[in-house]
C-alpha cells in the first residue's frame, strides 16, 4: 500500500514510513492511494472472525510492509480481554468491543473498556506496540511530546508506559483536570512517563508544545514525536471495530447498518468512512456534535467555518469541544474527487463553501446536542434500559435516535464510560457513576508530577536532562 498526501505529495511512502510521522512534508495528511475493496466472499469470510482475526484481516491490507508474523504478534498482544477488561458486568470482555442491545434495532458498541475508559485506547494501545517494534528495528528512540486536557494524554501514557525506546512528556493544565483524570495520569510511576503540570490553561500547554516543535534543530536532535489524532495508524486501527459492530448486528449478509458517532476531530467517524469505502455495507454515518457544531453545520449546509478558541465553548462533553477538526481534510479529499490542488486552495482559504458537492452520497447525515439534551438522554437511557452512559455517548445516542430509520439497525458508539464524568452523571441521575472495581480509591494513591511555568525553555531542559540521564527515564 502506498500513501499519498491530501495536498499532492506522492513519493510512494509506505506504512512504516508514515507510522512515526505526523503531517506529510507538504503539510497534508496521509491517505492510502486507493481503498482496498472487499467483496461478498471476503465479507462472508470475516463474519465469524474474532476481534484479533478481524484486526489482522483489515490491517494487513494497509500495513503490508510490516511482516505478517510481526503484525499478527502485535495485534495478539494488543487486543486481549486483559487489556480491555473494564466492561460492564454481563458483557463479554473476549469480544473486545461488546455490543449491548438496548432494544430491537438499537445497539451500543462498547469501545471504552481499555485502560483509560475511553475509545482512544482502541487505537493507542496498538500504536504503542507498533512504535516499540519500529524503534527496536531502527535502533532509535523517540520523545513523545503532547498537551492534553484529559482523554488523549492518559490514553497515550497508558499505551507507552514501560515501552523501550519511548519517553512521554505530557503537559496538562495544573489543577484543571477532574480528580479522576488527574489520578489516572499522575499515579503512573513508570520511569519513561513525565507528567508536566503547567501553570495555565490547556491552550498554554498547546502553545508550549508548538514552540518546542517549531525549534526544528531541537526537534531533530531529540527526535520529538507526537501521537495526535492525525496519525494514520490511529485512524486505520479504528476501522476494525466498524466491521466487528456490523457483523454483530447485521440481520443478514449485505443488509445496511447505520452508525452514530460522537465527533470532535473527525478521527472516529473517518474510520467509518474508510470502512464504508472498502465495501462494508454501512447505510448512514450519523455524525453528532455538541454545542461546538462546526461539523454539523458543514453536513447540513456545505459551509465549513472553523472557529477560534474564543468561540469554542466548554461543555459537558469536553473531548468534543473542538472547532477545527484535524482529520476532516481526509474526508474532503474524497469529497472533491481527490483533487489535491483544490484541497490546498480550500485550506489556504480556511473557511469554504462546498454546498454544491453531495456529502450524502458518502452516507453522512448530522445533528447536535445541548447540555440539557445530554442530561435527558443519560436519564432516559438509565430509566428505560438500566444502562448508564457518559455525556459523549449521550451526544451520539441523542442525534442517532433523532435520525434513526425504522428499517435499519442503528449502532451508537460508546466513546467513554460514565466513571470519567462523575459531575455530569451526578447532575443527570443524582448519583455517582458506576466505576470498574480496579479504579476504587484511585484518587488516594501517591501521585507524581512536576509543576512548571508555561515556558518552552523549561520543557526543553527537562527533555535534555532526562535524555542525558540515559536509560529509559
Ligand atoms: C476524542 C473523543 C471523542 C471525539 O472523537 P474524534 O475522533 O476526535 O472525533 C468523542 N468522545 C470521547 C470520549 C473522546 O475521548
Amino acid at each position: 500500500m502506498r500513501y499519498v498526501s491530501t495536498r499532492g505529495e506522492n513519493r510512494g511512502a509506505g506504512f512504516r514510513e508514515i507510522l512515526l510521522g505526523g503531517l506529510m512534508e507538504d503539510g497534508g495528511l496521509a491517505m492510502p492511494a486507493e481503498y482496498p475493496q472487499l467483496g461478498t466472499a471476503d465479507l462472508d469470510a470475516m463474519r465469524a472472525m474474532n476481534y484479533r482475526e478481524l484486526a489482522f484481516a483489515v490491517l494487513r491490507l494497509f500495513a503490508d510492509d510490516v511482516p505478517e508474523g510481526v503484525l499478527q504478534g502485535l495485534i495478539d498482544k494488543t487486543y486481549t480481554a486483559e487489556v480491555y477488561s473494564n466492561c460492564r458486568p454481563g458483557d463479554n470482555a473476549e469480544e473486545i468491543t461488546p455490543v449491548r442491545t438496548l432494544e430491537p434495532g438499537l445497539h451500543l458498541l462498547g469501545l471504552s473498556n481499555g485502560p483509560t475508559l475511553a475509545f482512544k485506547d482502541m487505537a493507542m494501545q496498538l500504536l504503542g506496540n507498533l512504535f516499540e517494534w519500529a524503534l527496536s528495528e531502527s535502533g532509535e528512540s523517540l520523545n513523545i511530546l503532547g498537551a492534553t486536557s484529559g482523554d488523549t494524554g492518559s490514553s497515550a501514557e497508558y499505551a507507552m508506559r514501560g515501552k523501550r525506546g519511548i519517553r512521554v512528556f505530557m503537559l496538562s493544565p495544573h489543577g484543571k483536570m477532574s480528580a479522576f483524570q488527574t489520578a489516572q495520569m499522575f499515579t503512573l510511576m513508570d520511569e519513561n512517563i513525565h507528567n508536566l503540570a503547567v501553570r495555565g490553561v490547556f491552550d498554554d500547554c498547546q502553545d508550549v508544545v508548538k514552540a518546542v516543535s517549531n525549534d526544528l534543530d531541537f526537534k531533530r536532535r531529540y527526535r520529538i514525536g507526537t501521537v495526535n489524532s492525525i496519525n494514520w495508524a490511529r485512524v486505520v486501527a479504528q476501522v476494525v471495530y466498524y466491521f466487528k459492530g456490523y457483523f454483530a448486528v447485521a440481520p443478514e449478509a449485505g443488509a445496511p447498518v447505520d452508525f452514530a458517532v460522537p465527533s470532535g476531530n473527525f478521527g472516529n467517524i473517518c474510520a467509518g468512512h474508510i470502512a464504508r469505502m472498502m465495501g462494508l455495507p454501512i447505510g448512514r454515518l450519523i455524525l453528532a456534535t455538541n454545542e461546538n457544531d462546526v461539523l454539523d453545520e458543514f453536513f447540513r449546509t456545505g459551509i465549513y467555518r472553523p472557529r477560534g478558541t474564543a468561540e469554542t465553548q466548554q461543555t459537558s462533553s469536553p473531548s468534543m469541544d473542538i472547532s477545527k477538526a484535524s482529520n476532516f481534510e481526509r474526508f474532503v479529499f474524497d469529497l472533491v474527487g481527490r483533487d489535491s490542488a483544490r484541497i490546498k486552495a480550500l485550506w489556504t482559504q480556511g473557511a469554504f463553501d462546498l454546498s454544491g458537492t453531495d456529502s450524502g452520497r458518502f452516507g453522512f447525515v448530522s445533528g447536535s446536542s445541548t447540555h440539557s439534551d445530554r442530561l435527558a438522554t443519560i436519564r432516559e437511557t438509565w430509566e428505560r434500559y438500566g444502562v448508564m452512559i457518559d455525556p459523549h455517548t449521550a451526544d451520539g445516542l441523542k442525534v442517532g435516535m433523532e435520525l434513526r430509520s425504522a428499517s435499519t439497525p442503528l449502532i451508537c458508539l460508546e466513546t467513554a464510560l460514565p466513571a470519567k464524568f462523575g459531575a455530569t452523571i451526578q447532575e443527570a441521575l443524582g448519583r455517582e457513576p458506576e466505576r470498574p472495581s480496579k479504579f476504587d480509591g484511585i484518587e488516594a494513591l501517591p501521585q507524581r508530577s512536576t509543576v512548571i511555568d508555561a515556558d518552552a525553555g523549561v520543557v526543553k531542559k527537562i527533555i535534555e536532562e532526562s535524555v542525558r540521564m540515559g536509560g529509559r527515564g
